[in-house]
């Protein structure tokens, strides 16, 4: 089975426990208007690869990974469900962490990729339907029906947020937010990312428009008030 990838990180430090794989698969449904990786969205420029060089490629580093893990991110990973499976099952049988790192917006299969998933990152993109359309383009429902098999199979969790003036960056968002973690049981950590420019130039290279003209970016400090206001 072959997949659509971009990119291979083989030294990744922040996307799950230990020093990790990472694999940055091709693909995405949403555009969120802070999307550092518009390259990712289509599957233009695709690198293609069978789960059994990806498992090879894992074999080959054991000694780096049994320690750490693989970590499928994107792009969006869901949505090639079956080359995500067949990954997934070949590391685990490797007896090796797996990790998504996900907006949770895919085209199902999710209980059989959850099965083998070790650990679930979550990108939340907002919390009502509203806000949720506004940064992203389209509806909650897919990502609902995600997260209640995420639910259900009480996978462990880290929550991402990023966060973006004018969007998110409240006392009364964070207070929501709080309040919407609430549904689960089996969060590790909660990570609030600062708003960056990083992906600016991406978009002037590949000719799209960056919507966020002109919004300043934030740094960790200014995080801090939000996460008292998480922690409380
Ligand atoms: S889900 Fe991720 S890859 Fe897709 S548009 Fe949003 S930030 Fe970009």
């Amino acid at each position: 089975m072959q997949g659509y990838i971009d990119s291979i990180e083989t030294m990744g430090l922040v996307d799950g426990p230990g020093i990790r794989m990472v694999v940055f698969l091709k693909g995405c449904q949403l555009r969120c208007l802070y999307c550092h990786n518009p390259e990712t969205w289509d599957y233009v420029h695709s690198k293609i690869m069978t789960s059994d060089e990806i498992a090879d490629m894992v074999k080959n580093n054991m000694s780096y990974y049994k320690n750490g893990g693989v970590t499928f991110s994107g792009g969006e990973p869901l949505l090639q469900p079956k080359f995500l499976i067949e990954c997934l099952k070949k590391i685990k049988q490797l007896g090796i962490h797996t990790a998504l790192d996900t907006a949770g917006h895919g085209i199902g299969q999710y209980e059989e990729i959850l099965d083998y998933t070790d650990l679930v990152i979550l990108d939340i993109k907002g919390i009502t339907n509203e806000g949720y359309k506004y940064v992203t383009g389209q509806n909650l429902d897919e990502f609902n029906k995600f997260i209640e098999v995420v639910k259900q199979k009480n996978k462990k969790l880290w929550i991402r947020q990023v966060v973006v003036p004018g969007i998110n960056n409240t006392v009364e968002y964070m207070k929501d937010l709080k309040k919407y973690l609430k549904q689960f049981n089996n969060i590790e950590k909660v990570e609030l990312l600062p708003y960056h420019l990083y992906g600016v130039e991406k978009y002037k290279k590949l000719g799209i428009p960056y919507r966020l003209d002109g919004v300043e970016p934030l740094n960790d400090e200014d995080m801090e008030p939000f996460y008292a206001i998480l922690k409380d």
